[in-house]
C-alpha cells in the first residue's frame, strides 16, 4: 500500500527521513543461493509472515513469484488475505489458523495448517458446510518443538476422519525443527527429522497417497540436507541471514533501515541527554537527534550505549533512553552535520550484530520495524 507511488529506484539517494530500503537484488541473490543447495526437484516455500519479516510482503512475494517460488506461508489468515488482495495466486499456507479464520481462508483460497484433532474436526465440518471438494489442507506434526502439531498417535484419528469425507485432501505433512541453527543440538535435530520421516511414512501409507513432506527452515536447508524432503520453508535466509557467519557471507541483507540527523547539540560536562537524565556527560559531548524511536522499532533496551547507528562509516552509540519517536546518539569525533544520513542496520552494520548487543536475534529486530516507517524499493 505504502509503495504505490514509489517507483523502483536504482542506487538510492541519501535518506532525508526514516526509511526502510528493500533491496530486491539482495532477495534475488539470497533466493538463488539457498535454492542452489537443493536438489532440482525440491520445491521452495517462502515464508512471508509478519510483513515478510518486517519489510513488505506484497513487494517481496511479487519478486519471489518472478523467481519461481512454489509456495508461500504466512502465520495468520489476514496476512494471506493481503497477498490475495495484491493478486498473488501462488498457493499460500496459513501456519496458524484459528477457527474464526476459516471463513476468510476458504473464501480466499488459503490453505490451513491443521494441527490438532479439534482443528481437523472443525475444518472438515466447515468445508462440508461450504460444499468443498478436496480442499487442500496441511497436517502439522509436533516432533519436539512442542508448539503446534499432532503427534504420532493421532495418525489413526486423522486417517479415519479423512476417510469419511471428500471435502478435504492432505496436500502436505510437515514438522518444524526446534534447533536447526544450533549444531550442539545435532542429535536432537536428527531425532526430530527421523521421527518426522517415520510419522509421515505411516501417514502416507494409511492415507493411500503421498502428500508433500517438508520440515526444514533456513538453518535446516543449510545444516541438514537430509531434511529437505519434497519442499523446504525458508524465511530468514531470504532476508539475508543464515544464522551462521560463513553462510552470511553468501547472503545479503534485504532491508536497510536509514534515518537522518535532525539536530546536533553540544552537551557540556554534567549536563544530561534525554528522559530521566539517561545519559550524563562526563566531558563535552556532541549529541545528534534522529527521527526514529521505540515506536519505529528500536526497543528501549538498545538505549544507554548498547545500540548504535553508523554515520559516515563510524559507530555512534545511543545516548540515554530511547524515546518513542527519537533517539540521541553520540557523534563526538564524527564529522557530521544536520541532514546527514545515519544507518541503523543494513549490509555493512547488520541487524544480527546490533541485535546481539541485547542478546536478541536478527529476526526480532527486523520484524520490529513499524508500519510508520516508509518503505522504498530498490535494486542495489
Ligand atoms: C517462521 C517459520 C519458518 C521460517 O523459518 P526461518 O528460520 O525464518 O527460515 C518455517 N516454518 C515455520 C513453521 C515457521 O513458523
Amino acid at each position: 500500500m505504502l509503495l504505490k507511488n514509489l517507483e523502483n529506484k536504482r542506487n538510492m539517494p541519501k535518506a532525508t527521513e526514516t526509511l526502510l530500503e528493500i533491496d530486491l537484488n539482495a532477495l534475488d541473490n539470497n533466493y538463488k543461493y539457498l535454492t542452489s543447495k537443493l536438489k532440482p526437484n525440491t520445491k521452495v516455500l517462502a515464508v512471508v509472515k509478519a510483513f515478510a519479516y518486517g519489510s513488505d510482503s506484497v513487494v517481496i512475494a511479487k519478486e519471489l513469484v518472478v523467481l519461481g517460488v512454489d509456495y508461500f506461508a504466512v502465520a495468520y489468515a489476514n496476512e494471506g488475505e493481503t497477498l490475495r488482495n495484491a493478486k498473488i495466486e501462488t498457493p499460500i499456507l496459513v501456519l496458524h489458523p484459528l477457527p474464526i479464520n476459516f471463513e476468510v481462508i476458504v473464501d480466499r483460497c488459503l490453505e490451513p495448517s491443521i494441527y490438532s484433532r479439534k482443528t481437523l474436526k472443525e475444518f472438515v465440518a466447515f468445508a462440508e458446510e461450504k460444499k468443498q471438494k478436496d480442499y487442500p489442507i496441511h497436517l502439522k506434526f509436533n516432533t519436539g518443538l512442542n508448539r503446534l502439531g499432532f503427534v504420532e498417535s493421532d495418525v489413526d484419528f486423522i486417517v479415519e476422519t479423512l476417510s469419511k469425507t471428500t471435502t478435504v485432501k492432505v496436500k502436505s505433512a510437515f514438522s518444524h525443527l526446534a534447533a536447526s541453527e544450533d549444531l550442539k543440538l545435532k542429535d536432537f535435530t536428527k531425532r526430530q527429522i527421523e521421527d518426522f520421516r517415520k510419522i509421515s511414512e505411516e501417514l502416507s501409507e494409511k492415507l493411500g497417497y503421498k502428500p508433500l513432506l517438508h520440515c526444514a527452515n533456513t538453518s535446516g536447508i543449510i545444516n541438514y540436507p537430509e531434511a529437505h524432503f519434497d519442499m523446504v520453508r525458508t524465511g530468514i535466509g531470504l532476508y539475508g541471514f543464515g544464522n551462521d557467519k560463513e553462510e552470511n557471507k553468501h547472503l545479503k541483507p534485504v532491508g536497510t533501515l536509514k534515518t537522518v540527523i535532525s539536530q546536533i547539540h553540544t552537551v557540556q560536562k554534567n549536563e544530561s541527554v534525554g528522559y530521566n537524565r539517561g545519559f550524563i556527560a562526563e566531558k563535552t559531548t556532541m549529541s545528534a537527534t534522529l527521527p526514529i524511536g521505540h515506536a519505529d522499532g528500536i526497543p528501549r533496551s538498545y538505549g544507554k550505549g548498547k545500540g548504535w547507528v553508523t554515520i559516515h562509516g563510524k559507530k555512534a552509540p545511543i545516548l540515554g533512553n530511547v524515546c518513542m519517536d527519537m533517539i540521541m546518539v553520540d557523534v563526538t569525533g564524527i564529522e557530521c552535520q544536520e541532514g546527514d544520513e545515519a544507518i541503523v542496520f543494513g549490509p555493512s552494520s547488520t541487524a544480527e550484530e546490533l541485535s546481539a548487543t541485547i542478546n536478541s536475534i536478527s529476526y526480532e529486530l527486523i520484524t520490529a520495524v513499524s508500519q510508520r516507517v516508509k518503505r522504498v524499493v530498490c535494486r542495489n
